[in-house]
């Protein structure tokens, strides 16, 4: 059920985005009645999580079944403090004492084919900031299934990428499927800059101001100091948006993730 709240009663704490002609009340109306899911609550779930709902997004579900450790310190700033915490419970201490006025869930599961369904459903967004392929095609698959827009971020090193789907192209549009995986280097601001990319079309989507980055890539690249917008369009192939996928199979997100099984 969908929580009621009066923006009254804390209009100090968004005065400064309330003050913004174009967003108002009505839109902090709608980021306090919305529901997010947040998967993944690492490098980019950090700020995403923090901007989220230091804006007053109402409901976060955070999902992340990984535990706090040193070397995560150096862009996963929401966990101070908190090496050895499941990441999910300590993105909601940290929520608590940023803003109660937050409704924090915590998954401790890892992203499933046969649970993201449920984990999903009846959210607004989704906030895709995992750390590898697979996890983004069993959300980038379900959303679609379930019409519900996309925020994805991924980073390497000094570079990033963002973009939003809410309908096509999607992201096997991009990526039809994965390359072989590795453990990148990141610089943590990196991860600040796409982080906060991902809250912010976010609360673009919760509020209906400005224009996302659907059908656009965003690609950064902070050595060069480089910004990058690509168009994307959907390709004929994809069994996404060409409307073929209508449920999630296991056996497409072994290896490669490619679908072959409908
Ligand atoms: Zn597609």
């Amino acid at each position: 059920m969908t929580r009621k709240y009066s923006v009254d009663v804390d209009l100090e704490r968004y005065s400064r985005q309330i003050m913004i002609p174009y967003f108002g009340k009505g839109a902090q109306k709608k980021l306090l009645e919305s529901k997010v899911v947040v998967v993944g609550a690492g490098g980019l779930g950090s700020p995403v999580i923090m901007y989220l709902a230091s804006a007053g997004v109402g409901k976060l579900r955070i999902i992340d079944f990984d535990e706090v450790e040193k070397s995560n310190l150096q862009r996963q700033v929401i966990h101070a403090g908190r090496i050895g915490w499941n990441k999910a419970e300590s993105a909601e201490e940290f929520v608590k004492s940023l803003n109660p006025d937050v409704d924090v869930e915590t998954i401790r599961e890892r992203v499933e084919v046969d649970n993201i369904i449920r984990l999903i459903k009846g959210f607004d967004v989704v906030v895709s900031c995992p750390d590898n392929f697979r996890t983004r095609f069993i959300l980038n698959d379900a959303c679609r299934i379930l019409n519900i827009p996309m925020v994805h971020g991924a980073i390497f090193e000094f570079e990033g990428e963002a973009m939003t789907i809410v309908n096509k192209p999607c992201y096997r549009c991009l990526y039809p499927k994965a390359p072989e995986p590795k453990k990148p280097g990141i610089i943590g601001a990196t991860a600040g800059v796409i982080g906060s990319v991902q809250a912010v079309e976010t609360l673009k989507i919760l509020t209906g101001i400005g224009d996302v980055l659907s059908g656009k890539l965003l690609r950064i690249d902070l050595q060069a100091m480089e910004f990058f917008l690509i168009s994307l369009k959907a390709r004929e192939d994809c069994p996404v948006c060409s409307g073929r996928l209508k449920k999630l199979v296991p056996s497409n997100y072994m290896g490669s993730c490619e679908i072959t099984e409908f």
